[in-house]
């Protein structure tokens, strides 16, 4: 039985040099830290991120709310030192075996149903530090710990496929292409650890074809560390990504993924979708108008994995677009649509609206909660993809979640900077420490979205 003594937390900042939460949870083990992601393309239904700027008590706190134009986490950092700390020592709970109790004594102490009160990210900074917590008192790394959250504790090691983030567009990027996010997944590696050489390779030799087409200035980089050249076609991109790939003689061993974050770009009374939205220029296409484009990307480039196609409420072109893939091995990903959220997952499954779920704590903000949402999708014969934030933070809790969930497949940005590599770097270690102890260990390859049989195959 381990207790909590005492739990903190502080405002620290993220990768973008906006504050986040950081919480540290004591027990008689020792210290555990865990520090909060946030995204910029956000889906509406997301759990609350509370910022002080809206934060409707924050001034009545003395909380600076202009501080950080707004963005300081005072206010949530506030909610873990007095509420969800002292409640949670007072209850006994023990981290070793009752992290779920622990989420669930925090959405009851919060009382809304997307924890606008309290807060997504302070609740999440809890939740992952009291994972930590347990781990230690456990005596198992993160992952072990996790892997019985998840039920999981009979399945083999699984390392997942990174889909590395290399050309950044849409809100990620200051650049006119409407897109956000262009990833190599180095499938025909082997192991994982050859899939991190495919892809750092394949981003260099990539930063030296935008270089050579587009000049030196045209190699400068997004929030997620991929290149942002100045292109506008989505076809632009991916002949920039089969020319790299094909530099490294890695052409048969490496399949895209595109996520538009097309809600960025969707007017919704209108239901049209704006390609030139960061552009002078409209660029505007019907729903069916992108479905042809991307069976034209799909036709014409190796695409495994298409996230967030429609925007999150355009429910009939998701349903409409995943029919039309039925005889395509393409993977439909729900990130805004879904938001890691039982009920999002529920409604996407009575309408076939996709065959995948992006899997994002905090969306959620529990890790009990993101576990039951991917529990979900599983069982309902969908795959995983489990996904950082572009706003990310030094923290790797997300390697280890990822190998405990078994997703097969997870984007942590391009193969660069730290917030990056973090994860990345996290998920070598874990495949040595597995090879080392003489644990089979799988590297998921082809069959990253397997776990969950895709419902369109
Ligand atoms: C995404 O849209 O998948 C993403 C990682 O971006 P953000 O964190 O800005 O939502
Ligand atoms: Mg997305």
């Amino acid at each position: 039985m381990t207790t909590i003594k005492k739990i903190t937390a502080q405002q620290r900042l993220d990768s973008r040099g906006n504050p986040t939460v950081q919480v540290q949870v004591e027990t008689k083990d020792g210290f555990f830290r865990a520090l909060v992601p946030s995204g910029a393309s956000t889906g509406a239904h997301e759990a609350v991120e509370l910022r002080d700027g809206k934060a409707r008590d924050a001034a009545t706190k003395g909380i600076d709310t202009k501080a950080y134009f707004g963005k300081g986490v005072m206010t949530a950092v506030g909610n873990v030192n007095e509420i969800l700390g002292p409640a949670l020592v007072k209850s006994g709970l023990d981290v070793t075996t009752q992290l779920k109790d622990i989420d669930k004594a925090m959405i009851d102490l919060d009382g809304t149903p997307n924890k606008a009160r309290l807060g997504a990210n302070a609740i999440l900074g809890v939740s992952m530090a009291c994972a930590r917590a347990g781990a230690a008192a456990r005596g198992v790394p993160l992952y072990e710990y996790l892997r019985r959250e998840c039920g999981t504790e009979s399945d083999p090691y699984v390392l997942p496929v990174p889909f590395f983030n290399v050309l950044n567009g849409g809100v990620h990027a200051g650049n006119t292409l409407a897109f956000q996010e262009f990833m190599l997944a180095p499938t025909g590696a082997s192991s994982f650890e050859e899939a991190i050489q495919i892809g750092s390779e394949a981003y260099h030799s990539l930063k030296n074809v935008i270089a050579k087409k587009h000049g030196m200035p045209a190699t400068s980089i997004g929030d997620e560390g991929g290149f942002a050249p100045p292109l506008t076609r989505p076809e632009e991109a991916f002949d920039l990504l089969t020319e790299a790939v094909k530099e490294i003689g890695g052409s048969d061993r490496v399949q895209f993924g595109l996520d538009p974050a097309s809600t960025e770009f969707f007017d919704a009374e209108k239901r049209e979708y704006d390609l030139g939205f960061k552009d002078k220029q409209p660029s505007k296409l019907s729903p069916d108008g992108l479905a042809q484009l991307y069976h034209h990307l799909a036709k014409n480039y190796p695409l495994a994995l298409l996230e967030d196609p429609f925007a999150e409420d355009d429910w009939a072109s998701w349903t409409a677009f995943t029919e039309s893939c039925r005889n395509i091995p393409l993977e439909i990903v729900g990130d805004d649509l879904l938001v890691t959220n039982v009920e999002r997952v529920r409604e996407a499954v009575s309408k076939k609206a996709c065959n995948s779920m992006l899997l994002k704590i905090n969306q959620i903000g529990s890790v009990t909660e993101a576990i039951a949402a991917a529990q979900l999708a599983f069982s309902n014969g969908w795959a995983v993809f489990a996904s950082h934030r572009s706003g990310e933070t030094t923290d790797d809790f997300l390697s280890d979640l990822t190998v405990a969930l078994n997703t097969g497949h997870l984007k942590a940005g391009a193969p660069a900077r730290g917030e990056r590599v973090a994860k990345y770097n996290r998920l070598l270690d874990i495949e040595a420490e597995l090879k080392a102890k003489g644990q089979r260990v799988v590297y998921a390859g082809a069959n990253f979205g397997r776990r969950g049989k895709a419902a369109n195959e």
